[in-house]
């Protein structure tokens, strides 16, 4: 008897992503929602969720504080209470399930907990060190690749309490990209680091997508990360607001029913900004639309959309 050849081994989490590259986001369903309600205890925190989430797309989730961002990455990693609705998540050929890798948001995690970088990253090879007490050498070395590859492995014996923000970071990325996941959430990546920093993760987390992984962030920076995503979705007082490309979807009427203020809205081409809307008192809003029009590049209809009297 012939045994099938075996497809090539694809678990090295340093290169970083996975498998062949993926061009762009494809139509092979990798997450399911329908009508998804979520939450905790008794209280439904999330309603009416229904999504579809793509192989190799790239989504950014926004809205305000306590609207339920995090409970959505949560709801995705089942480690939210699901009142009703369906969740599927498809593995893809080869894996049996759907390898979810988690980034938490910096100021959720305990930073007195005892515990060094290399410590925190090992705990995301969990699955292949299993109940052995011990890593072993090719852990190690996984592990120390990684550190290299993002930059901090010097301070693979550092506690995590002795980092800078944007260390904190990579670290927990280190710990989710060791697991090779098809889909990594991220909490907030890009609060509480430098704007540097900040070119560098997103630079990062487009390098991971380019090389087939999905990617689910959250994130309060509109125009800096936002506005950049090929896909965003709106999520305010508990529901999706609105799920579309920025172009399509960034509008006032979607921004007030998303945060519940009046803001504004300029294009230039394809490039968008967002700012407060002050009304007429505002002089500092018409320098932003000067700087906007100003530095965008591109094309034909310069126009700003703004969001009515706020009635
Ligand atoms: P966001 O990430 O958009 O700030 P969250 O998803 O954290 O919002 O929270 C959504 C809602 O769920 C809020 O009303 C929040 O108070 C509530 N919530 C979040 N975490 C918990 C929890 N562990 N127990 C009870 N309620 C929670
Ligand atoms: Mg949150």
């Amino acid at each position: 008897m012939t045994t099938a050849p075996k497809p090539p081994a694809s678990n090295d989490p340093t290169t970083i992503g996975h498998g062949p590259p993926t061009p762009s986001a494809s139509d092979i369903p990798l997450a399911v929602l329908e009508k998804v309600n979520v939450g905790y205890e008794s209280t439904v925190a999330l309603q009416d969720v229904t999504l579809e989430v793509c192989q190799g797309e790239f989504i950014g989730i926004v809205g305000p504080s306590g609207s339920g961002k995090t409970t959505l990455l949560r709801a995705l990693l089942g480690q939210v209470r699901r009142f009703s609705g369906h969740l599927d998540l498809f593995p893809r050929p080869g894996r049996d399930e759907v390898r979810v890798g988690y980034v938490p948001q910096v100021d959720m995690v305990d930073w007195n907990f005892p515990i060094t970088v290399e410590q925190v990253v090992m705990l995301g090879r969990w699955r292949e060190i299993g109940w052995r007490p011990w890593s072993s050498r090719r852990d190690k070395q996984l592990m120390h690749e990684l550190l290299d590859r993002l930059s901090i492995g010097h301070l693979a014996k550092r506690h995590i309490r002795k980092l800078s923000g944007g260390q904190q970071q990579r670290t927990f990325l280190a710990r989710a990209l060791i697991g090779d996941p098809d889909l990594l959430l991220l909490d907030e990546p890009t609060s509480g680091v430098d704007i540097k920093t900040r070119h560098e993760v997103m630079h990062l987390l487009g390098e991971l997508n380019r090389a087939g992984t999905t990617i689910i962030m959250t994130t309060h920076d509109l125009n800096a990360v936002a506005t950049h995503l090929p896909r965003l979705i709106c999520v305010g007082e508990g529901q999706v607001v609105a799920d579309g490309s920025p172009q399509d979807i960034l509008t006032p009427e979607v921004l007030r029913r998303t945060y519940g203020a009046e803001m504004l809205v300029m294009r230039r081409g394809r490039a968008i900004y967002v700012v407060e809307h002050l009304g007429d008192a505002s002089e500092a809003v018409g320098a932003e639309v000067e700087l906007f029009l100003e530095t965008s590049s591109g094309a034909a209809v310069d126009h700003a959309e703004a969001g009515g009297d706020g009635s």
